[in-house]
Formats: structure tokens, sequence, C-alpha cells
């Protein structure tokens, strides 16, 4: 697999308080990545005009809004996201079908009507942070990993494009799931030598890509090093080696 290939493969989260710092590592990073990932706290701090800038300037971007609401609205704020020209977005699979189908739908007829390139719509399962003890404080069946692949086969069902997951349940669903082409997008990738900070469900980047990941999402081990750009490069010649003997090699489809 060819450098530039991986490279398409890293996104970087942009997990930072102003668009000030997100422009500094944008401009530091864009050679060393292939998205750029904007998720609340960045979106609640710059709003839309900051997404239409990175999208304008050529940046592919992830909107991570995680959108959990009734299906009018989730449906509503995705046409909303997919105006701003972004490559991937996504919304909770705990919302439901209703809601999942609705998104679909909506994205599509809007994409359509209005000559737009349809972003990717993907399900975010658990999150990574959420272990067993997690789940069952909010009343779900303490299993992760059943869950994950419960929620993906649902979104898989209504029409989404694939699913944000924890690297542990990469293998899991590629064998519940027979569509080839169903992304998984995973954080709590961590290289070896960093700190898990609050995510509970974590691999390395060679072992996510070895599993057979689409995409890596990584923020604070790369931007919170001293030399992010050797952070990232590090990273990637991690994924490069990896790929080479993945479970099953994937071409990037979104
Ligand atoms: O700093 P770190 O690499 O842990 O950042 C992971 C990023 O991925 C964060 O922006 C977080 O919001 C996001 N994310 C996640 N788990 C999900 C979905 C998104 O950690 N299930």
């Amino acid at each position: 697999m060819k450098d530039s290939v991986v490279k398409d493969r890293l996104i970087l989260a942009l997990d930072v308080p102003t668009t000030a710092e997100a422009r500094k590592l944008v401009a530091t990073l864009r050679d060393h990545v292939g998205m750029f990932k904007v998720g609340s706290q960045l979106f609640t701090a710059g709003g839309p005009d900051f997404v239409r800038e990175l999208v304008g300037s050529g940046a592919r971007v992830f909107l991570d809004l995680k959108f959990h609401d009734i299906p009018n609205t989730v449906a509503a704020a995705s046409v909303a996201a997919s105006r701003l020209g972004v490559s991937i977005l996504n919304l909770h699979a705990l919302g439901g079908s209703e809601m999942m189908r609705r998104t679909a739908a909506a994205v599509s007829e809007t994409a359509e009507r209005e000559g737009l390139a349809r972003p990717a719509i993907i399900a975010v399962t658990v999150l990574t942070s959420a272990d067993a003890s997690t789940l069952a404080e909010v009343g779900i069946a303490p299993d992760p990993q059943a869950r994950a692949v419960a929620l993906a086969r649902l979104a898989d069902d209504c029409g989404l494009d694939g699913v944000v997951a924890s690297p542990h349940e990469i293998r899991p669903l590629r064998a519940a799931i027979a569509r080839r082409d169903f992304l998984i997008v995973t954080p709590g990738v961590r290289p070896q030598s960093a700190t898990r900070d609050d995510q509970k469900r974590v691999m390395t980047p060679g072992e996510a890509t070895r599993a057979g990941a689409d995409y890596l999402v990584i923020g604070r081990a790369i931007i919170n090093q001293p030399d992010p750009v050797r952070a990232a490069q590090r990273i990637l010649d991690e994924m490069e080696a990896a790929s080479r003997s993945a479970d099953s090699p994937r071409e990037t489809t979104a």
C-alpha cells in the first residue's frame, strides 16, 4: 500500500478550543493526514463558517456532531451538514431505525436535488470511552461488543454507510456485516507509548489497521505532542507496516 493511501485513512481530531489553534494544526498537518474531524468542541466555538472555510481550502472534513434527537430534527440537521460540504457526518445508532432511515433518505434526496456530493453517514455504536460499567449505569446490557455489533447491523439495515466503533469491534463487525464497503471508523487508537486518557477500549494504530479499519481517528496522541508532525509520521509508518499484513486490505471509499 502506498504512503498516500495510508495517509488518506488517518483522520485528525481537531479537539482544540479555538479556530486559531485549529488553523495552526491544519497548516502544520495537512500533508500528513487525509481528513480533519470537527467535533462538538470546535464546532461550538467556530461554527459552520469554520467548516466552510476548511472545506473551501480543499480539506476533507468529518463533522462529528453525533446527532441524537427525534427523526425529523436529525434528518434536518444532517441535511444542513451536507450543505457544508463535509465528507462524513454521524449520528447515534441508539436514536433508532426511523431516525437513521429518514436521515439517509433526506440526505440522499437533498444531495441529488441540489447537485451536492453526498457525505457518508455513519452511526456511532458504543462510545470508545464506555465500558461495561458505563453501559450498566444507563440501563444497557453490559456487553459493549455485542451492543456495537447489534447497532451496526441496524445501521446497515437502515441504509447507513458505516459505523464509528472501537478497534476491538472491527473483526466482529466484519464477520457480522456482509457488505464489504461498510465503513469502519475507529477512535480509541493509541500508540504503545501514549496514555489512554479517557478512552477505555483502545488498540495501537498497527493493531487497528491490521484488524481492517477503514479510518483511524486520532486526536491527543498527535495534537498534544511536542512535535505533532513527527507523531503523525510515526503513526503513518506503523499503519503502513501493518497494512501489508491486514486481515482484509481495504480501499478508501468515502
Ligand atoms: O484524543 P483522542 O484520540 O482520544 O480523540 C478521539 C476523538 O474521537 C475525539 O474527538 C472523540 O470525540 C472522538 N470519538 C470517540 N469515540 C467515538 C466517536 C468519536 O472517541 N465513538
